[in-house]
């Protein structure tokens, strides 16, 4: 059955609003390149609405019983699963992402909110023995008030992250989702209000990025910042909350390295890399996106990786069978070429793919490379799509300094079945995710976050919480 796009409207204290001004945007299907709709554009009143209900908000809800928040998000998460089918289609009409991707990420995020609420009756905090006369008290507290920030490759599992970890805690929240794609985390924010959240906790807008940002950042309301998005974004935020001294969670950019060694059947290894890849046409922070494989099986492993690349079903995401969808958005393709060309000039041989296909939508071939140099800005930049560069190491030592030689940390991937390379590759790769012999995605148990300028602070996890609280000691004398 198809959906019709909704209509965007941002949640403010309660209820839906256009927002007090005239300005609007137009959403585009980036498979069409139709337009899809208008995301209205918040004001500064605007803002200061939601800054004053979050701060109202966050009173009542951290004096809210902890079996009535967990109540309130277990009903959230039931409601998203329920409605998975439609807001998938949603997803895929304003993203381009398959639409079995799209439900399978709507589920996903259903299980970060049950996750995240069931964590929450774990905040402990902790009692330390002094004497008789007296106690120490360690308690763990919501922050207060969270402005979030969001981009456009997840647009459910994204803002959930954020949402679901901030409302656990027991703060207020208000979040920028993206102009691009917002339609998702509308029916992602009528969950929550559907399954009872009081008024002023959980605030959506939209609007000029710069104007949201620094306008929140800067309000003494809140009191952290939580972003994903593009590494310069992040350090320009970053810096903004340094200004006044909020802390904050930066999940920024990686350009993912998989070391293959020559111990592995390069034939399966280069499969289960395509299967990664292409996941959300290479939209992924997480991506893998540098092949790094020893020389003795390299030649197999890319014509395994062409192979397997060459026959994907690249097309609309909503017809059955699709399995890579376009780019989200004119800039990736423009981008993703940009980078293609260069290699190729600099002496990079296309081994399959490398153009955007005649028609309409913001398609991109899968697209695979060798004979890559190391400064190529393909190497050097996270490409952020469909584009797989294959090169080949003789040393070990020398394919890890390859791999941590950028200032990217995010994820990293290794092919091995031998323990003790295995085990040199987790103790040596510079990155805060690591998956060995498959491209693990994410998943509610466990962190993630990157190291260098990849960010700081942890999604997901025991870990994920902890930004959202902040300690307090109480020492009491009886
Ligand atoms: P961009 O760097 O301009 O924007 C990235 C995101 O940050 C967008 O969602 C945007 O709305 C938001 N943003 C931009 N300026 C902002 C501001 N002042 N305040 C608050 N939010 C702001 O570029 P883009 O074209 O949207 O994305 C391209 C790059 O972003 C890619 O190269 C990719 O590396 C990166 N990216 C990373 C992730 C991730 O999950 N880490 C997600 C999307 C994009």
């Amino acid at each position: 059955m198809a959906v019709d796009y909704p209509e965007v409207q941002m949640y403010i204290d309660g209820g839906w609003t256009a927002g007090s001004g005239n300005r609007r945007q137009p959403i585009f299907n980036p498979a069409t390149e139709q337009v899809l709709g208008e995301v209205p554009v918040a004001e500064i009143t605007d803002l200061d609405r939601a800054l004053a209900a979050a701060a109202r908000g966050f009173a009542q809800w951290r004096d809210t019983a902890i079996e009535t928040r967990t109540r309130i998000l277990l009903q959230a998460a039931r409601l998203l699963r329920e409605r998975a089918a439609t807001i998938g289609q949603i997803m895929t009409l304003e993203q381009g992402k398959p639409v079995t991707e799209a439900r399978g990420e709507v589920a996903r995020a259903a299980g970060i909110i049950q996750w995240d609420a069931e964590e929450a009756r774990r905040a402990y905090g902790r009692i330390i023995p002094v004497d008789t006369q007296s106690q120490l008290i360690v308690l763990r507290e919501p922050v207060g008030p969270v402005a979030a920030f969001t981009p456009w490759n997840f647009p459910a599992g994204s803002p959930t992250r954020k949402i679901a970890a901030a409302l656990a805690a027991g703060c207020s929240i208000i979040i920028k989702a993206s102009e691009e794609v917002p339609a998702t985390a509308c029916e992602l924010v009528r969950c929550f209000a559907d399954a009872g959240i009081p008024s002023g906790v959980l605030n959506l807008v939209y609007g000029v990025p710069e104007e949201i940002s620094s306008h929140l950042i800067a309000s003494p309301v809140i009191r952290f910042v939580a972003f994903t998005g593009s590494i310069p974004v992040g350090k320009h935020l970053a810096g903004l909350a340094a200004r006044v001294m909020k802390p904050a969670v930066m999940e920024l950019g990686g350009h993912a390295p998989v070391i293959v060694c020559d111990d592995v059947d390069p034939v399966v290894a280069a499969r289960s890399c395509v299967s990664g890849k292409f996941i959300n046409a290479g939209q992924v922070c997480t991506s893998p996106s540098r092949f790094i494989v020893d020389a003795r099986i390299a030649e197999p492993f890319t014509a395994a990786f062409v192979e397997a690349a060459s026959k994907l079903v690249v097309g609309n995401g909503l017809e059955p069978n699709v399995q890579m969808g376009p780019l989200a958005n004119e800039r990736r393709v423009q981008a993703v070429q940009q980078l293609v060309d260069e290699a190729v000039t600099q002496g990079a041989r296309v081994r399959c793919g490398g153009q955007r296909p005649a028609g309409r939508g913001y398609f991109f071939q899968p697209t695979v490379l060798t004979d890559v140099g190391e400064q190529s800005g393909l190497m050097q930049i996270e490409p952020f799509g469909p584009v797989a560069p294959i090169c080949a190491f003789t040393d070990l030592e020398d394919a890890l300094r390859l791999a941590n030689s950028l200032s990217y940390g995010l994820a990293a991937y290794a092919y091995t079945h031998s323990a003790a390379r295995a085990n040199l590759l987790m103790r040596r790769l510079e990155a805060g995710i690591l998956s060995i012999n498959h491209v693990g995605g994410s998943v509610v148990e466990a962190p993630s976050g990157g190291y260098k300028e990849s960010g700081y602070g942890r999604e997901g996890g025991s870990e994920g919480l902890e930004g959202y609280l902040v300690t307090k000691r109480v020492s009491h004398r009886f």
